[in-house]
């Protein structure tokens, strides 16, 4: 059986190995090789437009437990992920090119039929699913608006990435936090002048374009560093330059600390960690140059800013990601209401999952309400004036019953433990 897939990014092509695992007949549309988006750079599948980093794997994680979901429901993009690894402390990070090919080798394995073309409405038979993210291109946007309602959208930055040949060593030094695990990250420390002098040249740099976010319309867990620079002297401080756990060669903390994330196993680029950013490109250069590290950074890509689509899910959206007003189509990824790259992973598929279940007549899989999946299918769907994109956070979680947990590692395993053993009697139920 036929099943189309449009967008060939993390949510459509984790729907298209799961289908194809299965036997169907997949074909994914991709626009990017004829048309781009805003934020992508290459013509790749499954390309990550800012970190490289699916972050943290523990099991008192969010993410962790997310990704344990998504190995038990039969994903295939955190495997091909764990292959393309480079180190990262706690996190999962993957060399973006590395992990692109596999995926692309992944789909060819699997005969998926790749199609480079933007679609521009939907198929008129068949079962779709619709994955064409934050980026999606305007015809399939007003095609989407018409079927289920205006897309909303909010801002979204990425971070710059320099040349590690071209960050001064005699300046920064590697380092875990807390020396916990492999020093992985490449510190970048500030005294209290640095610090002073880079913040207010952060807050007086031109931005690119004067948009809506200025307003306050940005993402919470991807604010731009200037956005977060202007909230307080020390709001730097508490978040990405946060100097805890990391200390001098004479053994005292700096005042702040600008980690670097190796961008690929090579090892020759890094990322600014938390530096996302809407600055001009020449003022992103003066200013983060500032930091002394950075003094002769040579800059493989800038840090921009742009708008970020999604769908008013709790309006037009199934709890089995598909659509009320045609439950044939299923949209997955970020254009859903999910946020990150590992939610739109699992988020294409738990659709994947219900087009084979539509396809075979069978009734939908709704993961438990425990799991880090059915929390945010529930987040989706609830009834919320003012939706806005999820992440996954046990936030979202019922609370654990018998009472609270004091130990905040012990809490956040009991929701593991509690989510998994719900997911696997889910699943026996659901013969997945
Ligand atoms: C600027 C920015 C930075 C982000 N940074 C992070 C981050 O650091 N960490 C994180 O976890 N998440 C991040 N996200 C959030 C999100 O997880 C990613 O955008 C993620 O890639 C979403 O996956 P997706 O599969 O839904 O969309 P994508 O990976 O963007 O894939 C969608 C695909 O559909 C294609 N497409 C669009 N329209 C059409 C069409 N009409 N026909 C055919 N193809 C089409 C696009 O070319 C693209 O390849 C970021 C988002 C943005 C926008």
């Amino acid at each position: 059986m036929k099943i189309s897939v449009i967008g060939g990014g993390l949510a459509g092509c984790e729907a298209a190995c799961y289908l194809a695992h299965r036997g169907y007949d997949v074909t994914v549309t991709e626009m990017r090789g004829v048309k781009s988006t805003p934020c992508h750079k290459t013509d790749r599948l499954a390309e990550l437009v800012c970190s490289n980093s699916l972050k943290a794997v523990g099991e008192d994680t969010a993410s962790g437990m997310l990704k344990a979901e998504i190995d038990r429901l039969g994903g295939t993009l955190l495997a091909l992920a764990r292959k393309a690894a480079v180190p990262a402390g706690g996190a999962l990070a993957v060399d973006r090119e590395k992990f692109s090919l596999l995926v692309e080798e992944e789909l060819q394995r699997l005969g998926v039929k790749v199609v480079r073309e933007e679609a521009e409405s939907l198929p008129k038979e068949g079962i779709t699913i619709v994955a064409c993210g934050p980026m999606v291109s305007d015809k399939m946007a007003e095609c989407l608006a018409q079927k289920c309602g205006a897309g909303l959208h909010f801002y979204d930055a990425v971070a710059p990435i320099v040349s590690a040949a071209s960050v001064d060593m005699n300046s920064a030094f590697f380092a875990a936090r807390y020396d916990k695990g492999e020093a992985d990250y490449l510190n970048c420390p500030m005294n209290r002048e640095e610090y002073s002098a880079f913040r207010e040249a952060l807050l007086g740099a031109e931005k690119a374009v004067l948009h809506d976010f200025e307003k306050g319309d940005v993402f919470e867990g991807c604010m731009p560093i200037e956005v977060l620079a202007a909230r307080g002297e020390d709001a730097m401080r508490y978040g990405p330059l946060r100097p805890v756990g990391l200390r001098l060669a004479d053994g005292s903390r700096p005042y702040a600390v600008l980690q670097l994330r190796k961008e690929n196993l090579a090892g020759d680029a890094y990322n600014l960690v938390g530096f996302q950013t809407n600055l001009k490109f020449s003022e992103q250069k003066r200013v983060f140059s500032l930091i002394p590290a950075l003094r002769e950074a040579e800059f493989l890509r800038y840090g921009i800013m742009h708008r970020n689509t999604y769908l008013n899910a709790p309006a037009c959206l199934n709890a089995d990601f598909s659509l009320k007003s045609d439950p044939n189509v299923f949209i997955v990824g970020q254009l859903s209401g999910v946020e990150g790259y590992v939610e739109s992973m699992a988020s294409g598929l738990i659709g994947a999952i219900n087009a084979a279940r539509r396809a075979k007549g069978e009734e939908p899989f709704i993961a438990p309400p425990t799991t880090i999946c059915g929390a945010l299918s529930r987040h989706l769907t609830a009834a919320a004036s003012n939706f806005q994109p999820m992440n996954a956070n046990f936030g979202i979680l019922p609370p654990l019953e018998g009472g609270k947990i004091k130990d905040k590692k012990m809490r956040k395993r009991a929701y593991t433990l509690r989510g998994m053993h719900d997911l696997e009697e889910a699943c026996a139920a659901a013969g997945l």
